[in-house]
């Protein structure tokens, strides 16, 4: 008997963390993610299991919400292995390093806050630091390959599958033999959109007795790509033309690239009127070299570029703000910049600074180009707020505000039941990584379209599988 429990992503998107407890084998973690927006409060909570017990973590891919609290996880007794792909854990590593930087910085503005109110006895330490970040590299590791079986013990079996979303990330399939009787477990990881320009295609998996699927997108599907990327054009040539910057607050991994992917195919298609474009976020620069070095899943277009210019992404127009004040620099341009920035949904980093400097001009536009979860400064932007608290200055948002879904990372409704119809044997469906009323959406999709029953997984319940 199996028995699996999520410990995250269970009725909300973030802190992907899914328990698989093997009678008689070992303990499996399926990822360890940090929560996002308005459940970060969360991550101070215990996991609900113990670290200790845990002989095996296995990372579908290196999104915050998939590894942040990996440190967490070691620091509370984790010892066992971690089984992912090598350019994961290089990912992981940037992920991880950004987000215990963050979570120091407002640790120490907190700190100096309550030492002025005599307080500071009580100001909660953070999350984990870079040295927790460190120990994790220490953990015995097994790098898999794509479509490669691994053995994780008698009778378990993984295989990573490409599951298009970021760079490597994997759908795991999981055959466990337990007794004579086999199961295979799939886990779908983060699923990629078929019209991304970086990645490939998901691959499609053959059987599960049962699939957790991510449903992030589980109520509805993008608008076409073509659409889209039409509207990034209009909205990039006009702000530039009519003297404004485009601000575009983007996630690091995946969302950047195919930015710049984008921007790269206007400038040799003549389209991208005279400007420049700042890269201004350390994290960014280094996964964008990270995608660099590691491109052989990457898309065709990708693989053309590197052949032709050396690189993926860059191209004349382009500059990496790596150093604090290079981005500062970037506040004395008045006009036609594009400034690429983190974090994605604008909960921290070098985006807030020039929201504090841009938004107010009506000129100027913001571009949202990634997924906004509740509570997070973007979605309030989103749903149109326009008087905002930001470095204890109000600012007022004046700029254009627009959103674009089709460059999602996720499969969209139609893309998540084609991945399933291609299945050959499908048995059990679990809805994992999605907010609730999405998931009832898709639930009913799911009845309507493959006519079966989805159950929505809570956090902590006990799935016997
Ligand atoms: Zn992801």
């Amino acid at each position: 008997m199996a028995i699996l429990q999520s410990y995250g992503a269970a009725q909300v998107v973030t802190g992907s963390c899914h328990l698989l407890t093997i009678e008689g084998g070992p303990t499996i973690l399926v990822d360890c993610g940090m929560f996002q927006g308005a459940v970060e409060e969360r991550n101070f909570d215990s996991f609900g299991f113990n670290p200790k017990e845990v002989d095996i973590l296995l990372i579908t891919h290196a999104h915050l919400d998939h590894v942040g609290r990996i440190p967490k996880l070691v620091k509370e007794g984790f010892g066992g292995r971690i089984v992912t792909l090598k350019s994961t854990m290089e990912l992981a590593e940037v992920v991880m390093l950004d987000s215990a930087h963050l979570m120091m910085e407002e640790y120490q503005t907190r700190y100096r806050k309550a030492k002025r109110r005599g307080a500071e006895a009580g100001v909660r330490q953070p999350l984990y630091t870079s040295d927790d970040v460190q120990v994790v590299y220490d953990l015995p590791m097994t790098f898999v390959e794509y479509d490669k079986p691994v053995k994780l013990a008698k009778g378990v079996v993984a295989t990573f599958r490409n599951a298009g979303h970021i760079l490597d990330s994997a759908t795991i399939e999981l055959d466990i033999e337990e007794k004579g009787a086999k199961k295979t477990i799939v886990f779908s990881g983060d699923l990629g959109n078929r019209n991304d320009m970086v990645m490939r295609n998901p691959e499609t998996v053959k059987k599960a007795d049962a699939l957790f699927i991510e449903s992030t997108y589980g109520d509805r599907d993008h608008k076409g790509i073509a659409e889209s990327v039409a509207e990034f054009k209009k909205v990039v040539t006009e702000t530039l033309l009519n003297r404004g910057n485009v601000l575009i607050p983007s996630f690091a991994i995946e969302r950047t690239q195919e930015i710049l992917c984008l921007l790269k195919r206007m400038y040799d298609d003549r389209e991208l009127p005279e400007c420049r474009i700042f890269l201004d976020s350390p994290m960014a620069i280094r996964a964008t070299k990270l995608y660099d070095s590691f491109h052989d899943e990457l898309s065709e277009e990708c693989n053309d570029y590197l052949k032709r210019d050396g690189s993926i992404f860059e191209f004349p127009c382009v500059e990496y703000a790596l150093d604090v004040q290079d981005s500062k620099k970037i506040n004395e341009i008045e006009s036609g910049c594009i400034i690429i920035a983190g974090s994605g949904m604008c909960t921290g980093g070098r985006i807030l600074h020039h929201f504090k400097h841009r938004l107010w001009n009506e000129r100027n536009a913001v571009l949202f180009v990634g997924y906004q979860a509740e509570g997070t400064l973007g979605r309030r932007i989103v749903n149109g707020e326009r008087h905002l608290h930001i470095y204890h200055e109000e600012v007022v948002v004046r700029a254009g505000v627009h959103t674009i879904n089709g460059f999602s990372a996720h499969a969209d409704q139609s893309e998540l039941i084609g991945w399933m119809q291609s299945f050959e044997r499908l048995e059990k469906v679990f809805l994992i990584h999605g907010e609730y009323d999405k998931q009832k959406i898709f639930k009913t999709a799911i009845a309507e379209r493959l006519k079966k029953k989805a159950h929505i997984v809570k956090w902590g319940e006990e799935i016997f599988l």
